[in-house]
């Protein structure tokens, strides 16, 4: 974009303001122009025709987002997988956020995952995190997606410690309407739902991440770089190898929403940490085990049982994310009409933000 001359002093006569010439000159952001001159409280100066209106904002259709467009802002989060910065568009001035997950992949993978990301580009729902653009280049998979500046539910779980039931079920509208999308218009199973791959803003949305991205790193496990996420939310049928659909993410769902309600993640933690030993132990019990469930002296009777309809062992036995939409969990509290952004910009230490 070409940058104007700035005339801070210059006096223009301006023709008399009769209601035809005036329309001619004054543009919509109440500057006065005429041809290559804009006049407004900072002077006149010469611009091209183009940068009289802001520049409209990218729209994840345009295709036109290149790495070379972007000044990296800071580091905004790290996964197992790589790391996620803030970053900003150099001519519009809108913020993104950039995830890089290193991995060096066969040609042969190359195009799996080409068409993987081409279906997380096309996704476009209000519940789901944009993704903008995708590259692999040098061995690395880049993605720019829409930049939620509330951080995830991990992160905002770590200050709250605990999200009393109204406001759960509003987090919880918005993620049944995400996976309803996700299950019923795109097809696709999420398949590593959990807190930090829910993301929430100032404006009080809450928006589904990384589906597919895991589709990725599993499809090439076979690799050097295997799948290390957390396995803690992977439905029973899953671990045991078994053939699973959108029920899977179900599951997934009823634990993290049990987790947000209590604070503490529903299975007691393995002993001593991380080792292999304790793993499995884990794994095992959740296969072996009769389901967790929302304690009934703590929580309302619609909690206790929208939890249980989501984490039966058996997947035919939970409920859809259709059904779910109508569970007197999600409609008893829709008359208090919570009002999520401030309880997210309401809890002390900054967003994401700058
Ligand atoms: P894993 O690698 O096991 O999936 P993860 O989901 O925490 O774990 P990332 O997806 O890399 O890993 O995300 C790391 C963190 O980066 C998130 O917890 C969140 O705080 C932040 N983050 C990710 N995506 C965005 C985004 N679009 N906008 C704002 N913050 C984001
Ligand atoms: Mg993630």
């Amino acid at each position: 974009m070409r940058r104007g001359n700035l005339i801070p002093n210059l006096k223009l006569t301006l023709p008399p303001p009769d209601e035809v010439s005036l329309a001619k000159f004054l543009t919509q952001s109440g500057t006065f122009m005429d041809g290559n001159l804009l006049v407004n409280r900072d002077g006149v100066r010469i611009v091209s025709q183009t940068e009289v209106e802001a520049p409209p904002p990218i729209k994840p259709t345009d295709n036109q987002l290149s790495l070379a467009d972007i000044d990296t802002i800071k580091v905004i989060g790290k996964g197992n997988g790589g790391i996620v910065q803030l970053v900003q568009h150099k001519w519009t001035g809108q913020f993104f956020a950039l995830k890089v997950i290193q991995m060096n992949i066969e040609e042969s993978y190359r195009r799996q995952i080409a068409q993987e990301l081409k279906i997380n580009q096309s996704a476009q729902c209000s519940y789901v995190v944009v993704c903008y653009q995708s590259f692999y280049d040098n061995g690395a998979i880049s993605i720019i997606l829409e930049y939620m500046d509330g951080g995830s539910l991990l992160d905002f779980l770590k200050k709250v410690k605990t999200v009393p039931e109204p406001y759960l079920a509003a987090i919880c509208k918005q993620v049944l309407k995400g996976l309803l999308y996700l299950h019923h218009e795109k097809h696709v199973i999420h398949r590593d739902l959990k807190p930090s791959n829910l993301l929430i803003n100032h404006i009080g949305e809450v928006k589904i991440t990384d589906f597919g991205v895991s589709a990725i790193l599993a499809s090439t496990s076979g690799q050097a770089n295997t799948f290390v996420g957390t396995y803690n939310y992977m439905s029973p049928e899953r671990i045991v190898g078994g053939k699973y659909g959108y029920k899977s993410d179900i599951w997934s769902l009823g634990l993290v929403l049990l987790e947000c309600a209590t604070g503490q993640f529903p299975y007691s933690p393995p002993e001593q940490g991380e080792g292999w030993g304790s793993f499995y132990e884990l794994m095992e019990t959740i296969v072996e085990e009769p389901p967790p469930s929302a304690p009934s002296d703590q929580f309302s009777p619609q909690f206790c049982s929208f939890i249980s309809a989501c984490v039966q062992k058996e997947p035919e036995a939970r409920l859809s994310a259709n059904q779910l939409m109508a569970h007197p969990f999600i409609t008893m509290y829709e008359d208090l009409d919570v009002d999520l952004s401030s309880y997210f910009t309401s809890v002390g230490s900054p967003l994401a933000t700058l």
